[in-house]
């Protein structure tokens, strides 16, 4: 397997895959590791017994957690990465998002790029997920055209919700979706298992879908599945990235290419450059600023469900609507508290895996009768909230959630809302210091290399042919999903990487 390309992007999901379509065009030999394989289009796909009680695609792995008790992370090792299970809410952040923001328990900083540096490449990332969204309706919507695609239509019951919305004088929008058809004979269905489960008839958006699989059909693109990146291998100052040492089925081996793009998750992208120091850079590769592995950020988030037990809920595809009216401020505090969104129809399983012992049929008489919604707010950067390798080589996540009083004000309001609405009951659950599905932070963008790690175009500044795409850049975790950006980001750095480091080669 030793072999030697010009470009080794490592991980497949919604940096890395959007990575391997973008450069796809270019000439330059593309290798793409993917440490998974793919998930295969199968019954299980939609069945929520085997996502949900089995865990058929989740990671095996496990991590360690601040007091050092194992846990399995809610993640997926597979190419797509974790797009292949996502909601696909496809989320532009808010121009605020980029700028300095107050929040009650700190401060969100400043990004070293603007809303308008991103807005061209997010229009692209736009259209290769096929987002479908409508203009006017949500208050914090940044300046934009139009979206590729009408938003997906609300539901009946959704209907009536909306408009219930808006004579409580919110202000309700529609959820940028990517859905690939929908209506078409091969499109999506909008099924009830879409977030958290593959789709299997590949109708969702996601990185395997619109960009791994089209960027196969280039030769000069090869994918290794399988093969799990174990460290980066770099000249002795740690200034130059010289090769990528993998493993498959136990065999070890060395890989070179003149530029070397991590995209392994925010959690596993720090922990590969922390596993490549050497008695040359002790503290990991691209470190020298100390921040390889801190300010991770997951959002806060509590999943809620508004309960009437004289109303069925006759919604199958629940998720499309958004009340981003406390984005930027609370009804009665100045300071931001996050978005409100819809989701996904609840199954009794899923429910179940919360309180175990109360029976499926209670669960799912209850799940008949509740409309779901998710709660989410921005967490903080905070060096102490970390990634670490613990001394076994296991990963270790430290984090302490923050900014809570913004989230619980919004559980709050989200809670009251739900009750105006004659929902006679609300239940709320949390992840809490153990959620990664929003992972990022941990490889921070910024112009000052002592206080981050890579430049604005993702580059390490310490390391000339090194960038890390993926949902470690991020300097704040913003309150909307982070998959568009990681995936504009990407389109941004290929742009950059295809006129400055291409030519050189
Ligand atoms: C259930 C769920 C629902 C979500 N819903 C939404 C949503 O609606 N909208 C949204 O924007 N975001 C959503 N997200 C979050 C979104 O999926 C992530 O933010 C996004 O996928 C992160 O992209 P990434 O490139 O950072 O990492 P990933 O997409 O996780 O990709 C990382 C890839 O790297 C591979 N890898 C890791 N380590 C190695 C290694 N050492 N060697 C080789 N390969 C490696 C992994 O197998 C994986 O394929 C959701 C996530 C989950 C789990
Ligand atoms: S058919 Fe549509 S709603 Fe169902 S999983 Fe696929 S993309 Fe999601």
């Amino acid at each position: 397997m030793n072999q030697t390309f010009d470009i080794i992007i490592i991980g497949s999901g919604a940096g890395g895959g959007t990575m391997a379509w973008a450069l796809a065009g270019s000439g330059a030999r593309v290798l793409l590791i993917e440490r998974g394989d793919f998930v295969p289009q199968e019954a299980e796909n939609w069945d929520p017994e085997a996502v949900w009680k089995y865990l058929r695609y989740q990671t095996p792995e496990r991590w360690l957690d601040d007091k050092g008790r194992e846990f399995r992370p809610y993640t997926h090792y597979n190419v797509g990465g974790n797009t292949k299970f996502w909601g696909s809410v496809l989320y532009r952040l808010r121009r605020e998002d980029f700028q300095a923001i107050q929040h009650v328990d700190g401060i969100s900083p400043e990004w070293p790029i603007d809303y308008d540096t991103l807005a061209p490449y997010y229009e692209r990332a736009e259209q290769l997920y096929q987002v479908r969204g409508e203009l006017g309706n949500d208050p914090t919507e940044p300046p934009r055209g139009p979206y590729p695609y009408p938003a997906v239509p609300h539901s009946g019951g959704m209907i009536e919700i909306v408009s219930r919305l808006r004579e409580l004088g919110l202000h309700p929008s529609a959820l940028p979706l990517g859905l690939l058809r929908p209506g078409d004979p091969d499109g999506c269905i909008l099924c009830n298992t879409c977030n958290s489960f593959a789709c299997r008839i590949h109708a969702k958006s996601e990185a395997e879908v619109c960009a791994v699989r089209p960027a196969l059909r280039s030769p000069n693109v090869t994918l290794w599945t399988n093969v799990c990146a174990k460290r980066l291998v770099a000249n002795g100052a740690g200034t130059r990235v010289t090769g990528v040492e993998v493993e498959r089925n136990g065999v070890t081996s060395i890989v070179e290419a003149p530029i070397v793009i991590v995209s392994c998750g925010a959690v596993n992208s720090a922990a590969l450059l922390l596993r490549s120091a050497t008695t040359g850079h002790p503290n990991g590769l691209a470190n020298s600023s100390g921040l390889v592995g801190r300010r991770y950020m997951a959002h806060l988030a509590t999943m809620m469900q508004g309960f009437h037990p004289l109303k069925k809920n006759s919604t199958v595809f629940q998720k499309t609507v958004a009340i981003n009216d406390f984005y930027l401020r609370g009804p009665s505090s100045p300071y931001p508290l996050g978005q409100v969104q819809s989701q996904g129809r609840t199954h009794g399983v899923m429910a179940q895996t919360v309180v175990p012992w109360i029976p499926l049929w209670a669960y799912d008489a209850w799940v008949d009768r509740g409309v779901d919604w998710l709660a989410m707010s921005e967490d903080l950067p905070d060096d102490n909230n970390r990634v670490t390798i613990a001394r076994d080589g296991r990963i270790q996540l430290l984090y302490r959630p923050n900014n809570l009083r913004a989230h619980h004000e919004l559980v709050k309001e989200t809670k009251r809302i739900l009750r105006q609405l004659g929902f006679w009951l609300v239940v709320a659950h949390s992840h809490g210091s153990r959620n990664t599905t929003h992972q990022c932070g941990t490889v921070v963008f910024g112009s000052d290399p002592r206080h981050s790690v890579l430049d604005s175009f993702c580059r390490a500044h310490d390391v000339e042919n090194l960038f890390v795409v993926d949902a470690s850049f991020f300097p704040s975790s913003a309150a909307v999903n982070p998959g568009l950006t990681i995936s504009a980001q990407a389109l941004r750095v290929a742009e950059h990487i295809i006129s400055n480091d291409l030519k050189h080669l």
